[in-house]
């Protein structure tokens, strides 16, 4: 079984869609990744669905990946008479950190580090921004403001300070119950929500590194004006990276997101690092069968930048149209990919490699594919980098990423362009053009006649450079030979 596109699409999982039948439903439709969030949903509902989703990779005998996403140091205000409040626009309202119920005049905030961090001016949005208060006086538990925008506040609505650097680790006690949870469950991915700077992923990684033998790749979102700033480097220490743009949207004006989409997007490709556009990006097929146009074209413009995946939120944890929503998704990428214009862009937009043996060879096999008109690339990768080099050239064939573990076999469904495949590793370049050509035909992606490009690192089996480049043709009875290109 195999997909016809590129970009890979992410389903989050929820109520609406956590029976098996659901689940398979969804992979059937097109997603390649669960996202599991850790913002709702008990440790078993979680437990259930990962067990779900292991008996779907065997029924389906594909690899799956799982992206567990931690909650992060969302700030919320605490609790109200009677559950709410409207606040008027121009009233005083205080918070603070005393326990009495909230009302229309001052509500608990029970965040010390917020009240350390503001300023006379500053400002405070709540519920994703609906409400806007101004700091006019504050101490070190208290902040008297006034209301900009009003409206209504209920229990536990979360509340952000936009461009205020919090001295917060981005992994609250619960986050690190729900790390340890994923780590031990097989998650694939973990990500990682308010990161504001590289050591906020330094420290995750650090607390991965303390479960042994997890191998768990970080995913840092972009959610903060301070992650922006510090983009390169967080792209650095991060093994893939996600726009996600609801609390982008609300940190920073909500004109500045497509420009910073794009930025983050291209950024990461420079750096040869999954990236994923998140959120509301079919947000009308919650409540409706088809999308709006505008939605339509935001999938669309995330494809023609090359990200490596786009996802659904609410549209599959919730709504009423999971399976429509990825029928939607899978839909409007093969579109895009159809597209003429799309590979123009795509060679367009194509980066110079590094000056690395293992680029030098991922770009060669990229031309040599493009050259022959080869049906594929065959990866052949003990960590997944010499998947993650050939994805970075977006070359016009499939990638057949060949891998011993099934851990990197997961993790390489995020990636654009990649089919994964699980075999033993190979010992001989003999038995690697063998396996190559064999996967190509078996899993449906050359036939006989055709040619597949294939690269690796020698020694086998050992992760290392990619420093091999070979051509071979596919011929009648599972034969094959070299061709004069070696
Ligand atoms: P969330 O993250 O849905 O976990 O808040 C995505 C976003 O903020 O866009
Ligand atoms: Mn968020």
């Amino acid at each position: 079984m195999r997909r016809a596109r590129n970009a890979k699409i992410i389903a989050t999982l929820g109520p609406a869609s956590s029976t098996p039948e659901a689940i398979e439903s969804l992979f059937l439709a097109g997603a390649d990744v669960f996202r599991l969030n850790f913002s709702h949903g008990s440790h078993d509902d979680h437990k259930n669905r990962i067990f779900t989703i292991r008996e779907l990779e065997k029924k389906v005998k594909r690899p799956i990946a799982i992206l567990a996403d931690l909650q992060g140091p969302k700030l919320r205000v605490g609790d109200f008479e009677g559950g709410r409040a409207r606040l008027e626009a121009g009233a005083a309202f205080r918070l603070d950190m005393e326990d009495a119920l909230g009302t229309a005049a001052r509500a608990p905030l029970h965040h010390p580090e917020v009240f350390a961090a503001l300023k006379p001016g500053s400002e405070l949005l709540i519920d994703d921004g609906k409400l806007r208060l101004t700091v006019e006086s504050c101490g070190a538990d208290f902040a008297e403001t006034r209301v900009v925008v009003g409206g209504e506040v209920s229990n536990h609505k979360g509340v952000n300070v936009p461009g205020v650097m919090l001295p917060i680790s981005p992994l609250t006690e619960k986050d690190r119950r729900d790390l340890e949870f994923a780590v031990e469950m097989g998650a694939d991915w973990i990500a990682l929500s308010f990161v504001q700077r590289p050591s906020d992923v330094q420290e995750a990684r650090r607390l991965i590194g303390g479960y042994v033998g997890s191998r768990v790749r970080i995913l840092s979102k972009l959610e903060k004006p301070s992650a922006i700033e510090h983009l390169a480097s967080i792209i650095e220490w991060s093994d893939a990276v996600m726009v996600a743009r609801g609390d982008l949207g609300v940190e920073c004006p909500p004109e500045t997101v497509p420009i910073l989409q794009k930025r983050i997007i291209k950024a990461c490709r420079r750096a040869g690092k999954p990236v994923v556009v998140a959120t509301q990006m079919l947000d009308s097929m919650v409540h409706s069968p088809s999308p709006t146009r505008a939605e339509a074209s935001d999938v669309a413009t995330a494809v023609y930048d090359g990200s490596d995946a786009v996802m659904l939120s609410a549209e599959t944890a919730s709504g009423e149209y999971p399976i429509e929503a990825v029928t939607m998704m899978d839909r409007i990428i093969q579109q895009v990919e159809h597209d003429k214009n799309y590979q123009i862009i795509t060679d367009a937009s194509r980066l110079d490699p590094e000056h690395t043996t293992r680029d030098a060879i991922s770009a060669a096999a990229r031309q040599v594919a493009h050259t022959l008109g080869a049906a594929a690339i065959v990866t052949f990768t003990s960590s997944g980098s010499t998947t993650l080099r050939a994805a970075r050239e977006r070359p016009e064939q499939p990638i057949l990423s060949v891998t011993a573990d099934i851990e990197v076999a997961r993790q390489m469904a995020l990636v654009w362009g990649t089919h994964s495949i699980m075999a033993k590793d190979v010992r001989s370049f003999t038995e690697m053009v063998a396996k190559a050509v064999h996967f190509a035909q078996s899993e449906g992606f050359a036939r006989v006649g055709d040619r597949v490009v294939i690269t690796a690192g020698v020694p086998f089996g050992h992760s290392g450079t990619t420093n091999i480049l070979r051509v071979a043709e596919v011929e009648e009875h599972g034969h094959q030979h070299r061709h004069n290109s070696d």
